[in-house]
């Protein structure tokens, strides 16, 4: 979803505001909870063609998620060349434009003699890890998980070994880090780069003072959600009980798409909540023991996810009135753009953190998996409009420290500083993608260039 979503925006606007024609493949597992693609399905712009892939063929249960993707991507290969055969027969192709793992259709664009082009959906600071891994690595004795120095890349926070993508914490030996290794060095392999960020909030974007590629890099962003969910009563009962809180009174709380806490930790959410007797909706998923990202397996049931049995018993009941707890999946952008939310505790999954900057919403920040902790480090540090909360030893967040970090950000001055830089950046934001803006510019000039390569 996390790709997804932002592709539908970058395809509304191309459609929109560039008078190309927009077709957006997209790979549904078989097996993939349907409501949330339902949701996205419902609100696909018109004029842009919703493509679903075949589901590739199944991997064991036990593959993890990034393995999952890469194979669907390969899988996907002849079924985009034949799409992108037949699209050739009504009219000339512009561009092809892939995600970070897809770098693999690359083909299909030489053989059609068009770009091809790479949306990455995460932040420059990732991007620009993934043009220096290369070299990085070449250089490193021992494992990332060891390394008492950060890593500095130009004009980012330094990264700590404790804040890198898990796929660099395995054995540097293992195939998890070698195909982590081998995508990093596919985003080198296309014609040019859109990023979702923009100036304001990561100055350095594509400035090349990185010295590490020629190619051009374009910041286009923020894209995010802009299109109303399909109609679900459930999202319509939590903005008609949003209308009913007091103005910035709420904490909204989701870990994204995939995103899961074990049991313990859940249970002590839950306590954390009830500790700081704040409003709150939160989108809770069933707990998964073995996975910070269990959501994305493809193994649960959608009633397993709507029952909430699993919460301390009487919460429900005890919070009724003050909060909401909603199975599964929310209409975010709609609760974030609501005045009585005043703060998100979030994953800090990319868009997610886009979309609460693009509301001025300060974030409580429990990085989960992928980037997200060099994502929550930037956040704090660079942004300054979050904080962060800590585990203890053993990775386990207390409620103590979880209510006090959101107590922190909901009330104090501490609070409203970040608030305010929070505002600062979304009008920073919309000036870069309002006509004349940084990422409007950067768009035009790109969709110029491939509408020009076709008359
Ligand atoms: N999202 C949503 N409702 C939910 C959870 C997520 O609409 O209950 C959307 C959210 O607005 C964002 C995307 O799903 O656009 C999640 O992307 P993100 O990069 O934050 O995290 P991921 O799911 O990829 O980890």
């Amino acid at each position: 979803m996390g790709h997804l979503i932002p592709f539908a925006e970058l395809a509304r606007r191309l459609v929109a505001d560039h008078g190309l024609g927009a077709t957006l493949l997209f790979a549904a597992a078989a097996d993939t909870p349907s409501q949330q693609y339902a949701s996205v399905a419902a609100s696909v712009p018109d004029g842009v063609n919703l493509v679903a892939l075949p589901a590739p063929p199944a991997l064991p249960s036990t593959a993890p998620v990034r393995e999952r993707a890469t194979h669907a991507a390969v899988s996907s290969v002849p079924h985009v060349r034949e799409i992108a055969r037949s699209l050739t027969s009504t009219a000339p192709l512009a561009a092809l434009v892939v995600d970070m793992v897809s770098v693999p259709a690359r083909d299909v664009a030489t053989e059609l003699g068009v770009p091809c082009y790479m949306f990455f959906t995460s932040p420059w600071m990732l991007l620009s890890l993934f043009l220096h891994l290369p070299e990085i690595d070449a250089g490193l004795v021992g494992e990332y998980r060891d390394a008492t120095e950060p890593i500095r890349l130009p004009g980012c926070v330094p990264i700590h070994a404790h804040e890198l993508p898990g796929s660099m914490l395995v054995d540097r030996g293992s195939d998890a880090f070698g195909s982590f290794l081998s995508m990093a060095k596919d985003v080198s392999r296309v014609d040019g780069i859109l990023v979702n960020t923009f100036g304001a909030l990561e100055p350095v974007v594509g400035d090349g003072t990185d010295g590490v590629t020629e190619l051009p890099m374009h910041a286009v962003g923020p894209l995010v959600w802009t299109r109303p969910a399909g109609v679900n009563p459930d999202h319509s009962r939590v903005i008609r009980w949003l209308d009913q809180q007091p103005h910035g009174s709420v904490v909204y709380l989701s870990f994204g798409s995939g995103g899961t806490l074990t049991l313990r930790q859940t249970t002590e959410l839950a306590l954390a909540l009830e500790m700081t007797q704040c409003r709150f909706v939160w989108v809770v998923k069933r707990p998964d023991e073995d996975t910070a990202s269990g959501a994305f397996f493809g193994t649960r049931r959608q009633e397993d996810d709507d029952a909430l049995g699993f919460l301390p018993e009487g919460f429900v009941k005890r919070t009724s009135g003050v909060g909401l707890v909603l199975p599964l999946w929310a209409p975010q952008t709609a609760i974030l753009a609501h005045a009585s939310v005043g703060c998100f505790v979030t994953h800090c999954g990319w868009n997610s953190s886009l979309e609460s900057i693009l509301n001025g919403v300060p974030m409580v920040a429990w990085p989960l998996y992928a980037e997200q902790k060099m994502n929550a480090a930037m956040l704090e540090v660079q942004a300054r409009v979050a904080v962060r909360v800590h585990a203890d030893a053993h990775g386990f967040f207390s409620k103590e420290e979880i209510a006090g970090v959101i107590r922190r950000v909901m009330d104090g001055e501490e609070g409203a500083c970040m608030r305010r830089r929070a505002s600062e950046l979304r009008d920073k934001a919309e000036q870069a993608l309002t006509e004349g803006g940084s990422s409007a510019l950067a768009l035009a000039h790109v969709a110029g260039t491939w509408r020009s390569s076709c008359t």
